[in-house]
């Protein structure tokens, strides 16, 4: 039996763990930092997890907060944002679908990342960064303690070890949770399956329409994107791969459709050909270089706690995932692990995190059920071309209004931003809530009918703006001028929204009206969505 004592232990080595090494090693350079993980290493390119897009908080955690840019610019690719293409006819030709997507890449950028790649370059610079990673360590046991002690078997022998901290990151064996008897039903029943096939496929060639075809040339090609095909209770995925594949994968909620229709390969092609065809057709011409194919039944996932003042936390998908539509999986690991880099960091350095702990454990809670209503209940909504385009516009909003700001603008940890601005943050949640329950409403009460053309989201003022906010360097005072700012501006999007749709909401919201510069951001959806009769003036019409 040997024995090593660490600072930091952590529980797997997958992307939450391999990330929380290197941003602990940023602060201390000396701690004693040990990943344990199952897998060997490298780990094989493509076929390999999911969790392949990134949006601007995750992007900007890995990129800037991490300094992993390099590798990303060269080895991964850039991504055209998020795409969608509602419903039309049987989904047999994509230049009829309503779009709402960009035409050039957004000030703040996101990424595409081939998940074996960027986990064989992380453990890499763990071990140039002098963090020991150890491959093909099965962790068998752990006791919570002072100091804590971990188990692991490695090449059959059974190896203790001891730590100040111990991290858990294996995901859904979710060690400390299932041992602390934290675990939490969640009330979103969802499941997917994915495949990635070893060829690019690319939406842009389903359609030989110069028209739609226009603006979309080389790096702004629409395959750059996450490429959404919304339908009534799921959405499929395309996402391209630096390593030259592509990410397919089929999201659906219950009880609109159910997992046992689409769990094998054959049943996802049969489900494919009945409601999205088109994609079903182009992913057939690649059957031959099928890479894998896997299926979760039930992903949502949450956790009484995150973070103790006894020395431990939990990170990435071993406490809370909710859904992947947005993709806001790296988003959650981002927050987590700068959270409990402030608290190690703290401890080592000889500083209290009693209060610290239980604060960001409740605030990053708040955060997680705050975006939570953006998915609940919602899928219904998704092959809505009136209600869902207006949505998908608010959810960005909201999430670079309040976790995105607050996470770029790098004031995360900081407690006189949160008692500065607290009653704008529950504000602000409090109004996304409302508007979710909203969005059912307006969606259960109206009768779509299809839309068709393009919102084009370069082309929105409000768009730009609130994402190259995202970028600006604001001292506290400017920080919290904006934040009031956009509680106004959110608010005046509010009731412009509410006014559009023509409803009461049977639940009311106290009116306030602002004059501010938003007034009329959402004109040109309306046009695009909600009013099919009059001539179509999209943003860009075609
Ligand atoms: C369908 C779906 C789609 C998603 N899409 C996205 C997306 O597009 N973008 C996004 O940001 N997020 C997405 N996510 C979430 C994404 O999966 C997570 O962001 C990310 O993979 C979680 O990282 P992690 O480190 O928690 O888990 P992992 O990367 O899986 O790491 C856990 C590690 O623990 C190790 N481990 C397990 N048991 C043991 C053991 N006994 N001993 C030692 N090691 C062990 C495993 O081998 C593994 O390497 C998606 C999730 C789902 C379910």
């Amino acid at each position: 039996m040997k024995s090593a004592t660490s600072d930091l232990t952590i529980l797997g080595g997958g992307l939450a763990g391999l990330t929380l090494a290197l941003q602990v090693r940023q602060q201390l350079p000396t701690a004693r930092i040990t990943i344990l993980e199952k897998r060997k290493h490298p780990a094989p390119e493509a076929a390999h997890k999911v969790g392949e897009s990134s949006v601007e908080v995750g992007a900007h955690y890995f990129a800037s907060v991490l300094g992993l840019k390099e590798h990303i610019v060269n080895e991964q690719l850039p991504k055209l944002g998020l795409r969608f293409f509602f419903p039309s006819g049987d989904n047999s030709r994509i230049e009829d679908r309503l779009e709402v997507g960009g035409r050039r890449y957004a000030p703040a950028p996101s990424y595409q990342l081939d998940r074996g790649r960027f986990e064989n370059h992380l453990a890499e610079r763990c071990l140039a960064e002098d963090i020991r990673f150890v491959d093909e360590a099965n962790i068998k046991s752990f006791a919570i303690g002072r100091p804590h002690e971990v188990t692991y078997l490695r090449n059959g022998e059974s190896i203790s070890e001891t730590s100040r901290w111990i991290v858990d990151a294996s995901s859904r064996r979710a060690f400390i949770k299932r041992e602390l008897g934290l675990e939490k039903d969640s009330p979103h029943v969802s499941n997917a399956v994915w495949f990635r096939i070893g060829k690019r496929i690319r939406v842009d060639d389903w359609s030989d329409d110069p028209e739609w075809q226009q603006g979309h040339e080389g790096e702004l090609g629409r395959w750059y994107s996450t490429n959404h095909l919304m339908g009534k209770g799921y959405w499929v995925w395309l996402i391209p791969l630096g390593s030259g594949s592509t990410s397919v994968g089929i999201v659906a909620a219950e009880p609109h459709h159910s997992l046992s229709d689409f769990n094998s390969i054959d049943k996802a092609m049969a489900w494919l050909e009945t409601h999205e065809p088109q994609c079903a057709a182009k992913v057939r011409e690649h059957m031959d270089d099928l890479q894998d194919f896997l299926a979760i039944k039930n992903y949502s996932v949450e956790s009484k706690q995150v973070f103790s003042a006894d020395r431990w936390g939990i990170t990435g998908e071993a406490g809370f995932f909710h859904d992947p539509f947005y993709s806001p999986g790296s988003d959650f690991i981002a927050f987590a692990n700068t959270f409990l880099t402030n608290l190690i960091t703290r401890d080592l350095t000889g500083r209290g995190i009693r209060i610290r702990s239980f604060a960001y454990d409740r605030i990053f809670k708040k955060f997680y059920y705050g975006t939570a209503s953006v998915y609940h209940d919602q899928y219904q909504i998704f092959g809505n071309p009136q209600v869902m385009p207006v949505k998908v516009l608010w959810d960005y909003l909201i999430y670079w209004s309040l976790t995105g700001f607050i996470y770029m603008q790098g004031r995360m940890c900081e407690q006189t931003m949160y008692m500065r601005n607290l009653r704008k943050i529950i504000k602000l949640g409090n109004m996304n809530h409302f508007m979710q329950d909203f969005f059912r409403e307006w969606h259960q009460k109206s009768t779509p009918t299809e839309a068709h053309g393009l919102i084009n989201l370069s082309e929105m003022p409000i768009i730009k703006k609130f994402n190259e906010q995202l970028l600006e360097d604001f001292n506290s005072h400017q920080f919290s001028r904006i934040f009031k700012e956009r509680v106004q501006q959110m608010e005046t999007l509010m009731w412009e929204i509410i006014d559009e749709s023509g409803l009461t909401p049977d639940v009311p919201f106290p009116r306030k009206e602002h004059a501010d510069t938003v007034k009329g951001a959402f004109e040109h959806i309306f046009a695009a969505t909600n009013r099919p009769s009059e001539p179509l003036v999209a943003v860009e019409s075609r």
